[in-house]
């Protein structure tokens, strides 16, 4: 079976964009507001001629437990069935009490992940992403999903990783 990489995060950070960069097509359901991916879809991927499979989490409905437990669950499910995994914070908003909830239970796994700081479309926001260092998680990676800045160079260090 091909590696996988799951995408984990928050509703909005940019998960699917992010999913449709590394895919060069938009395949994955982008969307203005919040919940539109369904749980775990999974899309065949390749890289610098390696393949992998990338896993979009999404679709939680903010029930009675919160969007909190909803997101914590589709992370810990999606944690469970990679081989590694990217993290992805909206560098704009900055870390959430949301993401700190994934950020406990990213450091509880021994696999590699990759801080992902989104929306960092030009040189300007590259700060934002800096502030990211402060969930604890190593270097935060500034990309722009939606331009696809810093995409190559987190890709490269994502399938050395598999
Ligand atoms: P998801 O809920 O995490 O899958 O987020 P989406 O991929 O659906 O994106 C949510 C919103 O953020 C959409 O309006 C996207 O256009 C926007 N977005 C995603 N990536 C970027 C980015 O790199 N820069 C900017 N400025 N907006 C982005
Ligand atoms: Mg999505």
């Amino acid at each position: 079976a091909l590696p996988v990489v799951a995408i984990v995060g928050r509703p909005n950070v940019g998960k699917s964009a992010l999913v449709n960069r590394i895919l060069g097509r938009r395949e994955a359901v982008v969307e203005d507001v919040p919940g539109v991916t369904r749980d775990r879809v999974s899309y065949p991927a390749e890289w610098a001629g390696k393949r992998f499979t990338v896993v979009d989490t999404g679709g939680w409905e903010p029930d009675a437990r919160g969007i909190d437990a909803a997101v914590a669950q589709q992370a810990e499910v999606a944690i469970e069935l990679c081989d590694a995994v990217m993290f992805v914070v909206d560098s704009r908003v900055g870390p959430t009490a949301t993401d700190e909830h994934v950020v406990g239970l990213l450091r509880r796994t021994q696999k590699p992940v990759f801080l992902v700081a989104n929306k960092v479309d030009d040189a300007v926001q590259e700060p934002e992403a800096a502030a990211l260092w402060s969930l604890g998680l190593g270097e935060p990676r500034p990309v722009s999903a939606l331009h696809g800045r810093g995409v190559a160079d987190l890709l490269d260090e994502i399938i050395a990783a598999l």
